[in-house]
């Protein structure tokens, strides 16, 4: 489903990701660790084109969406991204915030992105405050929301990076419900969290980054019993 191959990122002199691969199956539920700085999120934007890797390829569904003249809001549409601070528009309603992006990128007809985002908003608990405005919700609701929001794109691809590290402690889980229960649905997701009860819940596999390299890669029992290095050792003696 995404291949990336040989990725290197400069932002200037800084050489941010040092050719990075990874490959993730359709379906498979990818979670991304590693300190702060190390090219987490770097990496997944770059599967959805919100970085265009200085050099390496980027194939998603069988487009080489690095290619001079990528379909790159067709890429758009089929990969969802939900960002640490949800970014919902202040001035729109919930449920505006839901359908905007289907009408305005995909041409959706209005009446069918609202049915289908109040579907969506059911499902995370919020229906009852379509009507409502980002300002009135709590932290965790509203990063519920921006979760109805990528789904409303149909997407085949979910990324998300760093869903909870700006939510209050309580509010963590209501969240991590929520991508517990989409994960079962079959949806590819690739997660930069440093929640480790919800990779070893969820995760196929686990990325280990550090220094703009992947370090090392394997199941969540392999991270939680046996790592192999040095740095993700201390990395997760650290967090754990
Ligand atoms: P992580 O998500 O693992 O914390 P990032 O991918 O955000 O790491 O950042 C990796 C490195 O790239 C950091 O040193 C960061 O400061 C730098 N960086 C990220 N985005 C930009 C940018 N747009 N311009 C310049 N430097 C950036
Ligand atoms: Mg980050």
């Amino acid at each position: 489903m995404i291949q990336l191959k040989g990725i290197n990122k400069h932002f200037g002199k800084l050489h941010v990701l040092k050719d990075v691969s990874l490959s993730v199956a359709a379906g498979e539920k990818v979670v991304v660790i590693g300190p702060s700085g190390s090219g987490k999120s770097t990496l997944i934007r770059c599967v959805n084109l919100l970085e265009k890797p200085t050099s390496g390829s980027v194939t998603v569904n069988g487009i080489d969406i690095t290619a001079p003249n990528a379909p790159v809001t067709k890429i758009r549409e089929s990969v969802a991204m939900v960002f640490q601070q949800f970014n919902l528009y202040p001035h729109k309603t919930v449920l505006e915030n839901v359908t905007l992006a289907p009408i305005l990128i995909k041409g959706v007809a209005k009446a069918e992105a609202e049915e289908s985002g109040l579907v969506f908003l059911e499902r995370v608990g919020l229906r009852d405050k379509a009507a409502a405005y980002p300002a009135q919700l709590s932290g965790g609701q509203q990063q519920r929301v921006a979760i109805a929001r990528a789904l409303n794109m149909k997407p085949q691809i979910m990324l998300f990076d760093e869903p909870t590290s700006a939510l209050d402690p309580e509010m963590i889980q209501e969240v991590l419900d929520v991508m517990i229960s989409l994960a079962q649905e079959g949806i590819t997701m690739i997660v930069v969290t440093h929640e480790m009860g919800f990779a070893r819940q969820v995760a196929d596999r686990v990325v280990f980054m550090d220094g703009g390299q992947i370090l090392e890669e394997g199941s969540p029992e392999h991270f939680f019993t046996n790592p192999t290095h040095e740095r993700t050792k201390l990395f997760l003696s650290r967090i754990l």
